[in-house]
């Protein structure tokens, strides 16, 4: 029954049995109380509108309690929506936040909307500054301007940036919503290096082969043009010397090929038992047969064991290291090979009294086709690939490469092995 029928109803009752005028009175102070009870309840809602959301709705008796529960439903339903959508934009903050390229969102006008810290570093902006200004303004090399206006962004475009020197970027434009834009930005710095490289990989390569492949191309152009002019001896040098240009050849290929196999994922070398002892004094010999009596070559072993790795690569390694000897040490010269166990692991060395190299070019010796005297290396067979190959069989091994050198002195190549490569003799 609701709140005004009672209160008619208590008024007649009063009217009945104390006159009308007390029934009168009795509604008129009932109907004063109820309204009083509404005031309240309405000013309780009002302050409660002006509470923080999520505030939760007063508590009352009666048709109020009922408004009260409901609207508490509601607000409880659109606190948890109002909460849901702030994870859910923070969570896309986060995440853009943490991406590894540059976001940047341009509204019709190209001016900043919002900006990533990774296109905050490509492009030099700051959002604290920057946002609200044209990009325009801020990002002026011609190129970006150019493919900003020009509204073709099917293909990304390639960037220096303004900003940062040696920092290469792709920039790829995706329109979004009402003229919106979303600008990408992505650091291929990295991959234009590689790029380079494997341009000049490609250009050193062909000019190695193509310098034999003239001299070849000669003699016999040579030869055909008048076989009958020359004496047999001539012929015959020519020929031994086209022999000695395809042999060059083919040990250029014959490294490119063991380099290739090394870079392109060749699985890890296999934990053969390499015996140190034996492959120093196989290494020793042929270093002996490859200077042909021109230099003293020694071999100390200090403690030998048992070497886990690939014996072919290892083998490959320390004999590249003391034939370059061999070819940088003018006749009469020494070459020490020395094997070392320590606590650190161990050591194979190559001292020489050859040439030796400066300083200067030592942190390059390894890069592929780096010589520091290209006529010297050439004369002596070299392909300038030999260190590169040695620098990767190392890694392989988790072995590492150290030189020391001095000019017209000699040189120290030194290979350092972590003790996990080591075995000590089964006893005998
Ligand atoms: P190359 O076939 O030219 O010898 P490497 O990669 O083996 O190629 O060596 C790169 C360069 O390092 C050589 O051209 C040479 O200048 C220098 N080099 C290597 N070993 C020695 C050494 N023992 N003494 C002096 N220079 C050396």
């Amino acid at each position: 029954m609701s709140a005004l029928c009672l209160l008619a109803l208590v008024s007649a009752a009063v009217a009945l049995f104390a006159g009308v005028t007390w029934g009168l009175t009795a509604f008129i102070v009932g109907v004063l109380l109820l309204l009083g009870w509404h005031v309240h309840n309405l000013i309780r809602l009002v302050m409660w509108s002006r509470e923080p959301i999520g505030t939760p709705v007063p508590r009352a008796a009666g048709s109020w309690g009922q408004v009260f529960a409901e609207l508490n439903r509601r607000s409880r339903v659109s606190y948890d929506m109002r909460e849901r959508l702030s994870s859910a934009l923070e969570r896309f903050h986060d995440a853009s936040q943490a991406m590894p390229d540059g976001v940047l969102y341009l509204s019709d006008s190209d001016t900043i909307e919002w900006i990533n810290l990774k296109a905050e570093q490509h492009f030099g902006l700051d959002h604290t500054r920057d946002i609200g200004a044209p990009v325009t303004n801020l990002v002026r090399q011609p190129e970006f301007v150019h493919y900003l206006q020009a509204g073709k962004h099917d293909e990304p475009l390639i960037m220096t940036s303004g900003r940062r020197s040696g920092l290469t970027l792709q920039v790829q434009i995706i329109p979004f919503g009402d003229d919106q834009q979303m600008v990408l930005s992505r650091d291929i710095s990295q991959l234009e290096r590689l790029e380079t490289m494997r341009r000049d990989f490609v250009a050193n390569v062909s000019h190695e082969l193509r310098t034999p492949l003239t001299v070849i191309g000669g003699f016999l152009e040579t030869l055909v043009d008048g076989l009958d002019d020359y004496e047999r001896e001539d012929v015959m040098r020519f020929l031994r010397l086209a022999l000695d240009q395809s042999s060059r050849m083919g040990r250029l290929i014959d490294d490119l090929l063991t380099l290739s196999a090394l870079e392109t994922g060749a699985p890890a070398p296999a934990e053969e038992r390499i015996d140190v002892a034996a492959l120093m004094q196989e290494i020793h010999e042929d270093t002996e047969l490859l200077s042909a009596g021109r230099h003293t070559v020694t071999l100390q072993m200090e403690g030998d064991g048992v070497l886990l790795g690939s014996g072919k690569e290892i083998h490959s390694a320390f004999s590249n290291l003391a034939s370059n000897a061999v070819r940088y040490t003018p006749e009469g010269g020494k070459i020490d090979l020395v094997w070392r166990v320590d606590a650190q692991g161990a050591e194979f060395s190559v001292r020489d009294t050859g040439i030796g190299v400066d300083p200067i070019h030592i942190p390059r010796l390894t890069e592929r086709f780096y010589r520091v005297d290209r006529g010297r290396s050439r004369e002596t067979g070299g392909t300038g690939l030999g260190l590169a190959i040695v620098k990767h069989i190392l890694t392989r091994h988790q072995a590492d490469l150290r030189v020391s050198s001095k000019q017209g002195e000699g040189s120290v190549f030194s290979v350092r092995l972590p003790p996990a490569r080591l075995m000590a003799l089964p006893a005998r």
